[in-house]
């Protein structure tokens, strides 16, 4: 099922070699780690990423996701 994410910034404003990227940012219900990684289909904020924490394996749960403006590499 697919669900809008984001209002998008927007292709116009994006300059030449630049790219949005969407990224989702996860928190440990523990020990406050956070990690921000790509975004990836399914990823929905409140849920459950389905790996466990790296620090202390309890549960990460995605925090946020939102875009940014990343520059292309040629
Ligand atoms: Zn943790």
């Amino acid at each position: 099922m697919a669900m809008p994410i984001l209002p998008s910034i927007g292709i116009e404003k994006l300059k030449k070699g630049e790219a949005e990227v969407t990224f989702t940012v996860l928190g440990c219900t523990s020990c406050d780690d956070e990690t921000t990684r790509e975004y990836k289909e399914g990823d929905i904020v409140f849920e459950d990423d389905g790996e466990p924490c790296k620090k202390c394996g309890k549960k990460v749960v995605i925090k946020q996701i939102y875009v940014d403006i990343v520059k292309k590499q040629k």
